[in-house]
C-alpha cells in the first residue's frame, strides 16, 4: 500500500495552550483502527442489507467482495484533517483473540484484524506520527484485565514508533475496576474508553478529563460521540447538533471517535460527510481543537504547577 504524500500543512487549528488557558469549547478528533482491510464483511453486510430490504446496498456488497482496500481510508482522513489544519489521534489495535470455530463470539472477535508489524501498517503508523498525528494504543479485547497482554501491546507499538505511547482506548470500550490501575502502572497518561457503547453524550455528566485520584498522574478522558452510535439515531445531525450545543454551553471537551474503516461512503453512506459536517460546525462556532496526548500532558502539568496546589480538577 503506497502512502500518498500531501503537502503537510501545519496543524494551525490545534492549540493546546489556548484550550488550557481557560475553560473553552474544545474538540479532539480520534480514530479507532479496528480493521484495515475488508474481509468477511462482504457476506455479513450483504445479509444485513438484504434483511433490511436495501437491495442496492446488498448488491454493492456482492460486487465489492474483492475490494479489501475499501477499509484502508487513511489517506482520506489525512486529506480531510490536514486540509483544515487539524490533526487527530489514531488508536491502533494489536488483537490476539484466539479463534475457535465452535464459539460464535470468536468469529467476530478473532477474525479480520491485522498485524501491526506488517510493512504497510507499520509504515502508516510512522507516517501519521511524522505528520503530527498522534498514535495511541487500542487495547485488545481481553487486555483491559490482562496486565501482561496490555504491556506487550504497548511495547509492540512503541517498537514501531521508536518512542513511548501515552494514550489508550480499549476495544469495545471494555473497562473493569482495575483497568485504569493497570494502564497507569504501564506508563499510560490517559484512557479515553469512558463513554457510551450504544449512545452519545457526556457519560455521568463529565464534560472534561478528570484525574483517577489525587496523584494527578493518570486521567480519564470522556468519549462523547462515536460514529456508529450517532448514525443509528433517527436524525443523526439533530442529535449531533444538540451535543455540540451542550459542549459549547458547558465549555466541554468534545471527543469524537470515527473508526478509520468507515470513511468510504460506498461502504458506510453518510458517515464521512457527517464527520466533516460536525468538524465544520465546530470550527464555525470557534471551538479550539487539540490532540489528546498533548492536551492531557498539558493538563497534567497544570495540575502539578505550584498554583494548582489545593485546586480541584476543573472538570469536577
Ligand atoms: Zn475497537
Amino acid at each position: 500500500m503506497t502512502v500518498i504524500p500531501f503537502p503537510c500543512i501545519p496543524a494551525y487549528r490545534i492549540n493546546v495552550q489556548e484550550a488550557l488557558s481557560e475553560p473553552r469549547f474544545t474538540v479532539a478528533l480520534s480514530h479507532d483502527v479496528d480493521r484495515v482491510h475488508k474481509s468477511f464483511q462482504s457476506a455479513t453486510h450483504f445479509l444485513k442489507y438484504l434483511r433490511n430490504g436495501c437491495l442496492r446496498q446488498a448488491l454493492y456488497q456482492l460486487r465489492s467482495v474483492t475490494r479489501s482496500e475499501r477499509y484502508w481510508c487513511f489517506d482520506k482522513i489525512r486529506r480531510i484533517e490536514i486540509s483544515r489544519g487539524l490533526r487527530s489521534t489514531f488508536y491502533f489495535l494489536n488483537e490476539s483473540y484466539p479463534f475457535n470455530p465452535m464459539k460464535l463470539e470468536s468469529w467476530r472477535l478473532a477474525l479480520g484484524y491485522y498485524d501491526i508489524f506488517r510493512p504497510a501498517v507499520a509504515g502508516m503508523i510512522r507516517q501519521l506520527d511524522s505528520e503530527g498525528f498522534e498514535i495511541g494504543l487500542h487495547g485488545s479485547y481481553r487486555s483491559y484485565c490482562d496486565r501482561d497482554l496490555l504491556q506487550k501491546e504497548k511495547r509492540d507499538l512503541e517498537a514501531i514508533l521508536g518512542h513511548s505511547v501515552t494514550g489508550i482506548r480499549q476495544h469495545y470500550l471494555n473497562l473493569s475496576a482495575e483497568t485504569w490501575m493497570i494502564q497507569r502502572d504501564l506508563g499510560f497518561l490517559y484512557d479515553t474508553s469512558f463513554g457510551y457503547r450504544d449512545g452519545i453524550g457526556f457519560k455521568c455528566g463529565f464534560f472534561r478529563p478528570f484525574p483517577l485520584d489525587d496523584r494527578n498522574d493518570f486521567f480519564i478522558v470522556p468519549l462523547s460521540m462515536m460514529d456508529c452510535c450517532l448514525m443509528r439515531q433517527p436524525d443523526p445531525w439533530s442529535r449531533a447538533s444538540e451535543l455540540i450545543d451542550l459542549a459549547e454551553t458547558k465549555k466541554a471537551l468534545l471527543v469524537l471517535n470515527w473508526h478509520q474503516q468507515i470513511f468510504d461512503e460506498r461502504e458506510f453512506p453518510g458517515y464521512c460527510s457527517m464527520y466533516e459536517r460536525i468538524i465544520d460546525e465546530c470550527i464555525s462556532r470557534g471551538a479550539v481543537f487539540v490532540t489528546l496526548g498533548a492536551y492531557v500532558a498539558g493538563y497534567a502539568a497544570l495540575m502539578h504547577s505550584p498554583s494548582a496546589t489545593g485546586r480541584e480538577s476543573p472538570s469536577l
